[in-house]
Formats: C-alpha cells, sequence, structure tokens
C-alpha cells in the first residue's frame, strides 16, 4: 500500500487518528468531514496515497466515483437531502490543502443557502478552438500522465 508518514489522511486509514470512518473497502474509505460544509458532508479517498486525482489508477478512480454516488444517495435518504454535490480540488491553486486525494460529498438542502461561485467568462468563438486544440493535442488516455 502507498502511504505517506505525514499525511493526515493517510493516519486516518492506517486509524493512527481519529475519524468518523463510515465505509471501507479494498480500494476506498470514507468519513465524515471534520469542518463539513452542511450535515454529512463526506470525503471518500483512496486507500493508497496519492497526491492528484490524474495519477489514479482507473479501478481506483472509477471507485471513487462510484461510492461518491452511493454516499449522495445515502445522504438524501438519511438526511432529506435534496441533491448533492461531488467535489474534487486538485492542487493548491484549485484550493486542494490536504495533498491526499478527497472526493467530497456534500448534501444539498434546498434552502441551505450555500453558493458555488463559479464565475462565467465570455470567450470569443477563435479562442474557444484554439484552446480546444491546445488541450486535445496534450490529453493522453490509459497511461496516467
Ligand atoms: P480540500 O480543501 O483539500 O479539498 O479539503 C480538505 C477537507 O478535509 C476539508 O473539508 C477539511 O475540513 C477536511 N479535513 C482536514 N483535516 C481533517 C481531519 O483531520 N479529519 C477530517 N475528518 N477531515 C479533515
Ligand atoms: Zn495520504
Amino acid at each position: 500500500m502507498k502511504i505517506n508518514q505525514s499525511c493526515i489522511f493517510c493516519k486516518i486509514i492506517s486509524r493512527d487518528a481519529k475519524a468518523e470512518i463510515l465505509y471501507e473497502d479494498d480500494l476506498v474509505v470514507a468519513f465524515l468531514d471534520i469542518a463539513p460544509i452542511n450535515r454529512g458532508h463526506v470525503l471518500v479517498i483512496p486507500k493508497d496515497h496519492y497526491n492528484s486525482s490524474s495519477a489514479l489508477p482507473e479501478e481506483i478512480a472509477g471507485r471513487l466515483l462510484y461510492i461518491g454516488g452511493r454516499f449522495g444517495t445515502a445522504c438524501k435518504r438519511a438526511l432529506d437531502a435534496d441533491g448533492f454535490n461531488l467535489h474534487l480540488a486538485d492542487g493548491l491553486s484549485a484550493g486542494q490543502i490536504v495533498p491526499h486525494v478527497h472526493l467530497h460529498v456534500i448534501p444539498r438542502f434546498a434552502s441551505d443557502g450555500f453558493h458555488w461561485n463559479w464565475r462565467k467568462l465570455e470567450i470569443d468563438s477563435g479562442e474557444y478552438n484554439e484552446i480546444a486544440v491546445q488541450i486535445k493535442s496534450k490529453l493522453k488516455v490509459n497511461n496516467n500522465k
């Protein structure tokens, strides 16, 4: 197993740090976030330590998303949530504080008053095309690089 001795989430997996663990299988662990956005905010993490979601083997990435969805449904049933957000911050600039991949499952309530502040840029069609070409030229699938 890939472990980082100084990682708080690795310590939660090994039970060297406390957490309210809700689920565990061969690939992932899920537990309650210590500072929840809403009640029932869950983190799903791979058991192996990876800094970035882009390094995850396909099987682990798939399990992470699958279990995230199962928890979203569980929160709707258990807490009467109206919906849920799945959120993953990758890199400091994206808001990743803990450098062990984690998928946030955030139960949402119609009246919870929480708003994601996504901005909307206006981009002209020429630049759109250029961006698409640039990204497609660097896309690599199946080698996790
Ligand atoms: P990030 O900003 O990296 O996407 O989110 C990290 C999340 O981990 C935060 O929501 C934070 O509250 C949670 N977190 C950080 N340390 C701990 C901890 O020791 N225990 C638990 N249960 N959650 C933690
Ligand atoms: Zn770790």
